[in-house]
């Protein structure tokens, strides 16, 4: 082509596409240029010798991941939050270290005692809790299952028994036994399980005390006998017998109403009494969670047994505009990568102007679903261009703005001379 600028090397010095306007190229050192195809396929290489890394329980204990490296992986995926980082990376590695070193002092001395510290994770919805737990057991590769408290029941209730959720961890071993015997599960909505009393805002008709009994066997260390089947236990059914004194436990809650606790305990009303709450910013809100007592989670509705065996606490904070706007635009996998991979498939490019990448970001914050209803906003916006492009013919690019956020006008979309 003739307008194409002098200097710019004729294409890909790996593959030799040519640099005629249809994708993108980098230039490196003169003579030297990169397109964005061949960037994918490295990146997949690179993700594929990160794979083929052990898991961390195949490790020598000096060669896990620092605290440090494991919280450098979370922040390529996961956006602010530094102090749940930090307690998640330092409770983690000290979870695993011990373990490993239990495992190779074992033909010295018998038996040294692993004592568990399992991790309380609060925050508003959304805001990565779930994220940050899968995030570390994916780059550890230990088997990882999700549980949600509020689905399971005491013994002799209908719902489900807390053992089937080991047998969900068994699931993500692929059905080995000794693999989830030293893997993560999240508990979510473990706030939902609080007595009710001083906390007002349960409406479970089984009480949540049960189920934190249940709960605290299999979390501060037992042989669980898990149905194979799962669903209810049966007496006559063989069981899987589960060591669950190595699994590490996250339990996350939204927690809300917990700051009120914590405030009135050390007598501080910022706000003065009787009025509305107003949003703290995150130092504020941090500050008071580190003054966090087990008083205060027992009065919230947690049983002090409980309480003991959840001895590390991490905080998240709400999520705010800009870490919305991160959200989308910053991680390796964010929602927009997304996206315009998917559009990219269909040969079409796909542009997300400031303005509708910032309307997107303020219809979450109105929804205050926090990170969570961005997928929803921004396939709403997507719907019918994804329906549309594939008819389309030739290359395209399909700009998105803030008006086609708010549903007032369709993306405009160019055709693309590919010559
Ligand atoms: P919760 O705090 O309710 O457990 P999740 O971790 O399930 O929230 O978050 C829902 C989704 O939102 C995640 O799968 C992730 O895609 C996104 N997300 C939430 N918080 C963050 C964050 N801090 N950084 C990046 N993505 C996030």
């Amino acid at each position: 082509m003739a307008d194409d600028k002098p200097q710019i090397p004729p294409g890909c010095s790996f593959c030799g596409a040519p640099n005629d306007g249809s994708i993108a190229i980098i230039n490196g050192p003169p003579g030297v240029a990169i397109c964005e195809m061949c960037i994918d396929a490295c990146n997949m290489v690179l993700e594929d010798m990160q794979d083929q890394a052990p898991s961390i329980v195949e490790m020598k204990p000096d060669e896990i991941p620092t605290p440090q490296e494991m919280k450098a992986h979370l922040d390529k995926y996961v956006i602010g939050q530094d102090h749940a980082k930090k307690r998640l990376s330092v409770a983690v590695y000290n979870h695993y270290k011990r373990i490993l070193h239990a495992q190779e002092s074992k033909t010295e001395s018998e038996d040294i005692l692993v004592e568990k510290s399992n991790i309380l994770i609060m925050g508003p919805t959304g805001t990565g809790k779930t994220y940050l737990a899968r995030t570390l057991a994916k780059k550890l590769k230990v088997p990882f299952a999700i549980a949600d408290a509020t689905t399971l029941t005491e013994a002799g209730y209908v719902g489900e028994d807390v053992e089937n959720i080991i047998l969900k961890l068994i699931a993500a071993a692929d059905g080995n036994v000794k693999a989830a015997e030293r893997g993560i599960i999240f508990v979510d909505e473990i706030d939902k399980i609080a007595k009710k009393g001083e906390n007002v805002s349960i409406t479970r008709d089984v009480s949540g005390e049960g189920v934190q009994q249940a709960l605290l066997k299999i979390i501060e260390g037992t042989i669980a006998s898990v149905p194979p089947q799962g669903g209810r236990k049966h007496p006559s059914q063989e069981m899987i017998k589960v060591d669950t004194s190595n699994i590490l436990f996250i339990c996350g809650g939204a927690f809300v109403g917990l700051d009120g606790i914590i405030e009135k305990r050390i007598g501080q009303h910022p706000m003065g009494f009787g009025a509305p709450v107003q949003k703290r910013d995150h130092q504020a809100l941090q500050e008071l969670y580190s003054k966090i007592h087990p008083d205060d989670l027992v009065k919230f509705g947690l049983i002090p047994e409980f309480i003991g065996r959840l001895p590390v606490y991490a905080f998240l904070h709400e999520l705010e505009e800009n870490d919305l706007v991160r959200i989308m635009t910053e991680p390796k996998n964010s929602l927009i990568q997304q996206y315009k991979h998917t559009l990219s498939l269909d040969n079409s490019e796909l542009v997300f102007e400031k303005d509708g990448i910032l309307a997107i970001a303020k219809k979450a914050l109105e929804a205050k679903t926090g990170a969570r209803g961005l997928r929803t906003i921004m396939e709403q916006t997507m719907i019918d261009i994804m329906y549309d492009i594939p008819s389309m013919e030739g290359k395209t690019r399909v700009y998105i703005n803030e008006q086609v956020v708010l549903g007032n006008t369709p993306p405009r979309v160019e055709q693309v001379s590919s010559s």
